[in-house]
């Protein structure tokens, strides 16, 4: 498509709507602009310089071949906190905040509570719950060393202290245990056609799918639940996301793994997202 060279911000905005949703044509302007939502509805009229406009069409074209809006402006907003997500990383999902409440929940009786987030990605559990309780002990681990980078700066965006380790789950921990481990692994069967759709395609394979042609989509779920006994501290708890057709199936996992308490909870759209027990 054949673009004019100059455009003010309020006729970028009304373009790129034409060929994408309304409200990313908004945030993609406002990206390249640097401007925010007043400023397109009462200075509609402000210029865009020739070189914002170039990357806003590329941007548009982006979003209208399906990539996810998180990767176009590298920022995804969790728990009311923003964080650096690029394609190195899962783009974080609102279901994962259940995690977060749960924690916070488990914890309030412990002073300086040790927590491990295994596989951080772009670190919205570690982050987040050294923010909300910052004199937990925190660690978080990843296998991908890329996403570590990630995670690292969006822990000294929100100033926290984070001990980031890079390594296969519980591998890098030693012998070290905790009162809490939480994790959003990789859960999604690798032959689920949702991998197809909806921008996943974009986003790292190993943080969707446990890639075993074939399998349930467990696999990194069982190795978590399995290793747990040896690194939970006496009472500590575990806390892992699932796929909306896994909890019972988790749930059999943790009783067999010895854990007590196993229940699951369900996020905002009622799907049982979260299971998790407790080991005395
Ligand atoms: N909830 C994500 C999805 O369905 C998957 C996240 C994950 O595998 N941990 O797209």
């Amino acid at each position: 498509m054949l673009q004019p060279l100059v455009m003010c911000i309020g006729e970028a905005w009304r373009v790129a709507s034409l060929s994408i949703d309304r409200l990313d044509a908004r945030l993609l302007v406002q990206h390249v602009a640097g401007c925010t939502h007043v400023d397109l509805l009462v200075r509609p009229e402000r210029a865009l310089s020739t070189d914002q406009l170039a990357r806003l069409w590329v941007l548009v074209k982006r979003r209208s071949d399906g990539e996810p809006l998180a990767y176009l402006v590298n920022s995804a907003a969790f728990y009311a906190l923003e964080f650096l997500v690029t394609p190195a990383v899962l783009i974080p999902r609102p279901e994962t905040e259940l995690l977060v409440e749960l924690a916070i929940e488990r914890l309030q009786p412990l002073k300086a509570p040790r927590i491990v987030d295994l596989g951080t990605g772009c670190g919205v559990l570690a982050v987040t719950l050294k923010y909300l309780r910052s004199a937990a002990i925190v660690s978080a681990v990843d296998l991908s060393p890329a996403a570590l980078e990630v995670a690292r700066i969006n822990a000294a965006r929100h100033a926290v202290e984070v001990n980031f380790l890079a390594g296969d789950w519980y591998a890098p921990l030693g012998g070290a245990r905790f009162d809490l481990i939480v994790a959003n692994p990789p859960y999604v069967e690798y032959a689920d056609p949702h991998l197809q759709q909806n921008g996943l395609p974009f986003e790292p394979l190993m943080a969707l799918s446990d890639g075993i042609s074939g399998g349930d989509g467990l696999a990194c779920v069982r190795a978590i639940v399995v290793g747990a006994a040896g690194h939970l501290l006496p009472d500590g708890w575990l806390l892992i996301e699932h796929g909306y057709n896994q909890a019972a199936r988790v749930r059999d996992l943790l009783w067999s793994a010895g854990f007590s308490k196993v229940a699951s909870w369900p996020d905002l759209s009622k799907v049982e997202r979260v299971s998790g027990g407790c080991l005395y």
